[in-house]
C-alpha cells in the first residue's frame, strides 16, 4: 500500500504452540535477546517477553507468550491463546511426531483462535537438516491448505528468526487507513 504518511504502532499478542522440545523458548530468546543457550532449562514462568519489529510505516510490538505446560494440557490452551492476533505453530524438522502435533494445534487454533489470527507454521532446528524427517514440500503444502505462512528456522544459528517475525508483522491487518 502507498505510504499514507502516518505511522502506526501495533501491540500484538503472539503465542507459540507446539510439542515440548521443538525449540519454542529458544526461538523467543534468539529473537528477543539474540542468544542461544543449548543448556536452556524448561520454560521459565508464565510472563511474556516483548520485542519490536519496525516495518516501513508501522511499529509492531510483539508480546510473546511462552508459558510452559500448554504442550501437555490442551484444555488450558484456549486461555493461553485468547486475544492472540498471531500464533506460531512450531515443529522440529527432525521429528515427524512433532509435525503431527503441529497439525493438531493448527486445528485447535482454527476452532478456538481469534478470527483472522495470523498463523505461521515453523519448522525449527533447520541446522539439523542431515537428520531431516519432514519434507519442505509436505510442510509447505499443509501451510498453503490452511492459509498459513511457512518458514524453516534455526534458533541455534539464528537462520530465519528475524524473518519469521517480520513476515508475521507484514501479514497483520493494519485497520482502517
Ligand atoms: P520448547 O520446549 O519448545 O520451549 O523447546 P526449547 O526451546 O526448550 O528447546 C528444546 C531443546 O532443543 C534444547 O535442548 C535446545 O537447545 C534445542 N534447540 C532449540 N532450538 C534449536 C535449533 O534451532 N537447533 C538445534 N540444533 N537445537 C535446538
Ligand atoms: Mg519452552
Amino acid at each position: 500500500t502507498p505510504d499514507s504518511g502516518d505511522a502506526k504502532n501495533l501491540r500484538i499478542k503472539l503465542v507459540l504452540l507446539g510439542d515440548s522440545g521443538v525449540g519454542k523458548s529458544c526461538i523467543v530468546l534468539r529473537f528477543v535477546r539474540g542468544q542461544f543457550d543449548a543448556s536452556s532449562k524448561v520454560t521459565v514462568g508464565a510472563s511474556f517477553l516483548s520485542q519490536t519489529v519496525t516495518l516501513q510505516d508501522t511499529t509492531v510490538k510483539f508480546e510473546i507468550w511462552d508459558t510452559a505446560g500448554q504442550e501437555r494440557y490442551a484444555s488450558l490452551a484456549p486461555l493461553y491463546y485468547r486475544g492472540a492476533s498471531a500464533a506460531t505453530v512450531v515443529y522440529d524438522i527432525t521429528n515427524v511426531e512433532s509435525f503431527q502435533k503441529a497439525k493438531f494445534w493448527v486445528k485447535e487454533l482454527q476452532k478456538h483462535g481469534s478470527p483472522g489470527i495470523v498463523m505461521a507454521l515453523v519448522g525449527n532446528k533447520a541446522d539439523l537438516r542431515v537428520d531431516r524427517a519432514v519434507n519442505v514440500e509436505e510442510a509447505q503444502a499443509y501451510a498453503d491448505q490452511n492459509g498459513m505462512f511457512f518458514i524453516e528456522t534455526s534458533a541455534k544459528t539464528a537462520d530465519n528468526i528475524n524473518e519469521l517475525f517480520e513476515s508475521i508483522a507484514r501479514r497483520l491487518p493494519r485497520g482502517p487507513g
